[in-house]
C-alpha cells in the first residue's frame, strides 16, 4: 500500500500519517519525490484499511501496489534515486544515479599497500571517483586467496584520503558487514550472497549505501526483491549491479545481460551499474561491453583494473591494464552525451603529466 501525499502537504502532516501507520502496527517509509512525498507501507500481511488513511490531512490518495517489490518500485517513487557522496578534501562531490555516470575501478582484491596505491593513483589520474578492492573474497576454492581482511580495509582508508576515491568493498557475512560498514563508503553484497536474506536485512539497518550484485541465476524480480529486503529495513540507498548470469555459453565466464538495464529502469527508480569484468571474464571484452552498457542506459561501470594482471591473486584474466582504463574513460566520456549523460572526471591527479 502506498499513501500519496498532496504536493503542498506539510512535514507535520507527513509525520502524522507515518505515526498513524506505525500505530496500526505497520512500518512507514516516507520517500520524498520532486513533486510530492509518497509513504510506503510494509509489514502488512493483507490489505490495509484505506478509508482511515484517506481521511487524514494532507493525503491525496491511497494506492495498492500490486508488484512483489514495493519500495524499489517506480510506483512508489517516480524519479530516479540519486545517491550522493560528499567531497573528500578538495575532491568534488560524487553521485551514483542521475545524470552523471559513476565509475568504480580497482583490483579484484587488495593484495598489498603498494599494489592498491599504484592502481588507485592510475585510476584517479583517469578520473575515477570510486575505488573497488576486495578485502574479503568469496572464492570458489577454499585454497584460493581469501583476501587480506581488515588490513585491506585499512589500506583502502588510506587510499581514500590520499586520492579522494570513495571505497566500495564487499561484506561476505554478518561479521564482515560490521567491519566493512565501518570503513567503506559503499557496502557491496556479492552475487553469491544476493539471496542471503539475513545479510540483506542487516545491511538494511546500516545507513550507508549498499551495492547489490545480481545473483548468478537471478531473475529481475528476484534481484529487485533483494533490494526490497534492504529497503524494508529503512535503508533506501541501494545500488544494483548487473554482473552477468550463468548460461550455456562458454566463450565468456558469464553472460552479461545488458537487457536488464532498460527492464530495471522501467520498473524501478534505483540506480543500476554494470560490471563488464565479471560479466565477461575476458579482458578483451571489457571495453566493448562497458561502451555498450553506457549506451544501454547504465548509471555507471564497476571495473577491475590491475597494473600487473598476470600476477594478480584473483581475476587477473579479466582485469584491464591502467592504459585500457584510460581509453575506456575517454570513450565513455564521448558516448555519455549521446544518451543524455555526463562523465565527471574528478580531480585527475597526475593527469596531463608527461
Ligand atoms: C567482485 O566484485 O570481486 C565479485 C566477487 O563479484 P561478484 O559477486 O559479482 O562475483
Ligand atoms: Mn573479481
Amino acid at each position: 500500500m502506498l499513501v500519496v501525499m498532496k504536493a503542498q502537504a506539510t512535514q507535520e502532516e507527513i509525520q502524522a500519517v507515518c505515526e498513524h501507520i506505525e500505530q496500526l502496527g505497520f512500518r512507514a517509509h516516507p520517500l520524498p519525490g520532486a513533486q510530492r512525498t509518497a509513504i510506503g507501507i510494509t509489514g502488512n500481511q493483507g490489505e490495509v484499511d484505506r478509508g482511515n488513511l484517506e481521511a487524514l490531512s494532507g493525503v491525496a490518495e491511497v494506492i495498492r501496489v500490486s508488484k512483489a517489490y514495493k519500495l524499489a518500485s517506480r510506483d512508489v517513487k517516480e524519479e530516479d534515486t540519486v545517491i550522493r557522496f560528499a567531497g573528500i578534501g578538495n575532491h568534488p562531490d560524487a553521485a551514483i544515479g542521475g545524470r552523471n555516470l559513476a565509475i568504480i575501478a580497482g583490483p579484484c582484491s587488495v593484495e598489498s599497500r603498494e599494489q592498491a596505491f599504484a592502481i588507485a593513483e592510475l585510476v584517479a589520474a583517469s578520473g575515477a571517483q570510486f575505488f573497488r578492492g576486495g578485502a574479503y573474497k568469496p572464492r570458489t576454492s577454499p585454497y584460493a586467496f581469501q583476501g587480506l581482511g581488515v588490513e585491506a580495509l585499512r589500506i583502502m582508508a588510506e587510499v581514500r584520503e590520499r586520492f579522494g576515491l570513495r571505497i566500495v568493498t564487499e561484506a561476505i557475512d554478518n561479521e564482515t558487514l560490521d567491519l566493512v560498514a565501518e570503513w567503506a563508503d559503499v557496502v557491496q553484497i556479492g552475487a553469491r550472497n544476493m539471496q542471503n536474506f539475513s545479510l540483506l536485512k542487516r545491511a538494511g539497518q546500516l545507513r550507508k549505501p549498499v551495492l547489490i550484485k545480481r545473483g548468478l541465476s537471478a531473475t529481475l524480480e528476484e534481484f529487485l526483491m533483494s533490494a526490497e529486503y534492504v529497503m524494508s529495513e529503512g535503508n533506501y540507498q541501494v545500488i544494483l549491479c548487473e554482473r552477468g548470469v550463468r548460461t550455456f555459453a562458454d566463450h565468456t565466464r558469464n553472460t552479461l545481460d545488458l537487457s536488464i538495464i532498460p527492464a530495471v529502469r522501467r520498473v524501478s527508480h534505483l540506480p543500476i551499474l554494470v560490471d563488464p569484468s565479471h560479466g565477461t571474464g575476458k579482458r578483451d571484452s571489457v571495453l566493448p561491453m562497458a561502451r555498450a552498457a553506457v549506451a544501454s542506459g547504465a548509471d555507471g561501470i564497476m571495473v577491475e583494473v590491475h597494473d600487473h594482471p598476470e600476477k594478480a591473486l584473483s581475476d587477473g584474466p579479466q582485469s584491464i591494464y591502467p592504459g585500457q582504463f584510460a581509453v575506456m574513460m575517454d570513450e565513455l566520456e564521448k558516448i555519455a552525451p549521446v544518451v543524455g549523460r555526463n562523465l565527471p572526471r574528478g580531480i585527475r591527479i597526475g593527469a596531463g603529466a608527461a
